[in-house]
């Protein structure tokens, strides 16, 4: 378990899917931890995405590693965290002529990515997913899965602050300088109003898309593109499967079944500022017509909400004539930046939720290289089980009634899925709680 310190071998900035697999990884290879995370852990992208654990075949034409990646990657987490996976597969469908001129192409870039597929006839495929607009001409279908956002990153932040991580929320990281062969960091604690100092010998960026913020904070300039999307959330759940638009990426390509609901997506554009984004009204009439291309009854379903939120892409650098914009033609793939001053500070841009695991690792490589740490990464062979609320429980320090009200709830009753969010509240609370004690008291 964690001491009681305020100096770590590494402090993580930014409590996302990086953050967190960046957290375990090095807490697995016997490192000192702490994740600074200036809201909740989940409050940035890594909360808010589509919910789509990639196959890759997305980015087989125009981005061929990230789609190599992904399909690793997702065999690999699929093995390792099953339990916030739903294995739904997916389909690529082609609608229009265009859609089918690409069809060679893609076809040519699953083999070449190593992406299994099969080609479904089409009467087969509407006897599967009968909610098919009649208009498919051709069904590929890939390994595409469901991610459950939230109960991935729990499941990380638990098994990461049992081997000795800590997280620590609502604190912004405000100043990073060098002092003395070390590095101090500054953050504006949101609960208590008061500033704090942490020390530590190496400090990664993972921001996500305020990373270029945060490397201001330390007086340096990281380029990059924040890419802000939108999603419209369906009240039902209207196919069984992932539903891709076969085309070059665009926008509206992707319905994902996630649950009960459904989520169409997404639009993308670069933004200045991510702080400072609203959904345009015009995003969500696009993706419902979108949408509806593929599986016309998506128009009749009532939306529950619609959300935005940035990804943390590299920067595109244009580079001629090309017929698709740079937000799209952009990686999906990440870059890790070893700065030079102030030493021992690195930043991490681009890279998806199906790749953050695989960031993770990358970045547990430079971190116990420059530590002298002579262990290997061992998150792609560590399974990681469904934290229990009720073995957390016997710490959480607040009203014994409420507490066995919730657990009777999410353990003895018809409600489970519905009490998940009280669930990881809970879990963030007793984690938090206990956190502040084991660094200030
Ligand atoms: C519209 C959209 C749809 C997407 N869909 C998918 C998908 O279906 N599948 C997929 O694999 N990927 C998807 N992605 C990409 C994926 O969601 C992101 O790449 C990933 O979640 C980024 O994780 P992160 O940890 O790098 O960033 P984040 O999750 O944003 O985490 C960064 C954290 O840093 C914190 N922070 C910022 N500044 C400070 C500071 N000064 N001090 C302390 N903390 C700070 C933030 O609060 C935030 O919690 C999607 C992205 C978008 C935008």
């Amino acid at each position: 378990m964690a001491t009681k310190s305020s100096s770590f071998d590494v402090i993580i900035i930014g409590g996302g899917a990086t953050g967190l697999w960046s957290a375990l990884d090095l807490a697995l290879r016997g490192a000192k931890v702490l994740v600074l995370e200036r809201n909740f852990i989940g409050s940035g992208t890594s909360g808010k995405f589509h919910g789509l654990l990639h196959s890759g075949a997305r980015y087989v034409v125009t981005d061929p590693k990230s789609a190599r990646e992904c399909i690793e990657e997702n065999t690999i987490l699929s093995r390792i965290i099953p339990h916030t996976i739903e294995d739904t597969s997916g389909y690529f469908v082609s609608i229009t002529k265009e859609d089918e001129e690409y069809k060679e192409k893609f076809i040519d870039g699953l083999k070449k990515s190593g992406i299994p597929y099969e080609e479904v006839p089409v009467g087969e495929a509407l006897k599967e997913e009968p909610k098919l607009s009649r208009e498919v001409k051709t069904v590929i279908e890939v390994p595409d899965k469901v991610i459950f956002g939230l109960d991935t990153l729990v499941t990380i932040e638990v098994a990461a602050y049992n081997y000795g991580a800590l997280f620590l929320e609502n604190n912004e990281v405000i100043e990073i300088r060098e002092a003395n062969d070390v590095l101090e960091i500054k953050t504006y604690d949101k609960i208590s109003g008061e500033t704090h100092t942490f020390k530590s010998s190496v400090v990664i960026n993972a921001a996500g898309p305020w990373a270029h913020k945060v490397a201001k904070a330390a007086g340096i300039k990281v380029d990059m593109m924040p890419t802000a999307g939108t999603m419209v959330m369906l009240a039902r759940r209207l196919t069984r499967r992932v539903i891709n638009r076969m085309r070059v990426p665009s926008d509206g390509d992707i319905l994902v079944p996630y649950d009960n609901v459904s989520i169409m997506g997404t639009t993308a554009f670069v933004v200045e500022d991510p702080d400072n984004v609203s959904i345009p009204e015009s995003d969500i009439e696009f993706l419902i017509d979108e949408g509806a291309t593929m599986v016309p009854e998506l128009k009749k379903l009532p939306i529950i909400t619609s959300y935005i939120s940035i990804r943390p892409l590299v920067k595109f650098e244009e580079s001629g004539k090309h017929d698709m914009k740079a937000e799209r033609l952009a990686t999906r793939d990440f870059q890790i930046h070893i700065h030079e001053r102030p030493k021992n500070f690195i930043s991490v841009v681009g890279g998806k939720f199906t790749t953050a695991r695989l960031m993770g690792e990358k970045i547990g490589d430079v971190v116990a290289e420059i530590l002298g740490i002579n262990k290997s990464s061992k998150t792609r062979e560590t399974r990681l089980t469904e934290y229990k609320l009720d073995e957390l429980s016997k710490n959480i320090n607040i009203d014994k009634d409420i507490l066995n009200r919730v657990l009777s709830i999410i353990y003895n009753g018809m409600d489970y899925g519905r009490s998940k969010i009280l669930n990881y509240v809970l879990v963030q609370y007793y984690i938090q709680k206990n956190i502040r004690n084991l660094i200030w008291n």
